[in-house]
């Protein structure tokens, strides 16, 4: 042992991963875990089945400089489980899996790579099915499924960019919660603040400029907040001003944790309502939020439409058809609301309580049938 063990950083990777904090916390939920290492493509990739209860474990791939391999454990095991909940709630007949590749600082993507993590898939024999996230593209996902018939959003079998879907998706959420805060759906008038005009936020913009809603956006590209304010009339505001605009709805649609102590206490919406993972900083802040009198759409039930279009497209599968899914998470996200006025409870605990209720009946269903 040298001295410079004091210096590891990732204190996660000195103990076995059945000992790692998500995995040994979350007794009987992860299944699987799976490490692999091609020296001949210098592919380094963890795969985390969490859960298969409701059927294969479907979740993305994402591509990143992680800064300890301990680092990328944490996110398989934690991405994998919001899939599980998130695929649960969406009442979609999968389970919840993630993969990580961990990018390399000499070494760049490449096809090879990418062909050796779709045969290591391929050996999973259809428990873990991938898909495009974080730092991977539709060509990545080619790559992959030449080697497995286990991906989803390729040009093949695919719909290509999920984000159209997640923008409907969102629609339909913000469309339930204000039918749940004024008994009316309508966003005629209605002030919307968006924050973050990427592939979702832009898309939202639209649908929500053609119902007829008032748009408060901001980015902090000037381009596409430019853009907004000539094709939809949007008024600019700075980034940092988007949780506090006097606005209806509040709709995150960059970053996470961004309902935390500081912005708790000057958000004006009634409903806060976005495609952004993660939004609340920690669990409190949803109990804050339902204090306060704010409709909050739990995340991952609002942003579920990109998993539900995954999931539901096959070559022969209609636009249409899948668009009509997207409308369930409206029909979800009003169940929710409700319980947890009637509860009075967060929605978030709402929403948790709801996915673990499914998996348990599913559970249940499958003993019985044992
Ligand atoms: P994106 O990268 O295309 O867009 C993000 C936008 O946010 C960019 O325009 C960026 O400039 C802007 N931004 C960054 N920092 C900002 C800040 N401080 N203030 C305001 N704007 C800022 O990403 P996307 O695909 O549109 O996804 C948006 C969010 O929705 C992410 O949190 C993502 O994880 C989540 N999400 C996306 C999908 C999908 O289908 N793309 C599905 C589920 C969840």
């Amino acid at each position: 042992m040298s001295a410079n063990n004091s210096m590891v950083t990732s204190s996660q990777f000195l103990i076995s991963p059945f000992e790692h904090e998500e995995f040994a916390h979350d007794t009987g939920q992860h299944e699987n875990l799976l490490f692999i290492h091609c020296r001949k493509t210098g592919l380094k990739a963890i795969i985390a089945i969490h859960n298969t209860t409701l059927g294969p474990a479907l979740g993305g791939c994402r591509y990143w400089h992680y800064d300890t391999s301990g680092a990328a454990l944490t996110d398989a095991l934690r991405l994998s489980k919001g899939m599980t909940y998130k695929n649960a709630l969406a009442n979609i007949p999968f389970g919840g899996g993630k993969a990580v590749i961990l990018a390399q600082k000499d070494q760049p993507k490449t096809p090879q790579m990418l062909q050796a993590f779709g045969a290591h898939i391929g050996r999973l024999s259809g428990t873990y099915i991938t898909a495009e996230d974080v730092g991977m593209s539709l060509a990545d996902m080619d790559e992959i499924a030449k080697k497995t018939n286990h991906a989803r959003g390729t040009t093949a079998a695919g719909i290509g960019d999920p984000s159209p879907y997640t923008a409907t998706g969102v629609f339909e959420g913000i469309k339930a919660a204000l039918n749940h805060c004024y008994g009316n759906p309508t966003l005629l008038n209605r002030t919307i603040s968006i924050q973050g005009l990427g592939l979702v936020g832009y898309q939202l913009a639209r649908l929500l400029h053609v119902a007829g809603a008032k748009l408060m956006v901001s980015d902090i590209n000037a381009i596409a907040t430019q853009k907004a304010h000539q094709e939809f009339g949007a008024k600019v505001i700075p980034p940092e001003q988007a949780h506090s605009a006097l606005a209806d709805v509040y709709a995150p649609c960059a970053l996470g944790a961004v309902i935390n102590s500081s912005s708790i206490g000057q958000i004006q919406a009634k409903i806060v309502a976005g495609s952004a993972n993660n939004q609340l900083a920690s669990d409190e802040y949803g109990q804050a939020l339902h204090q306060k009198g704010i409709v909050y759409a739990p995340d991952y039930a609002i942003n579920a439409g990109g998993v539900i279009a995954i999931a539901t497209a096959t070559k022969q599968t209609a636009k249409q058809e899948i668009e009509a899914r997207l409308h369930s998470i409206g029909h979800t996200l009003s169940e929710i609301f409700t319980i947890a006025a009637k509860q009075n409870l967060p929605t978030n605990e709402v929403a948790n309580q709801l996915a673990q209720e499914r998996l348990e009946n599913a559970a249940k269903q499958m003993d019985h049938a044992a």
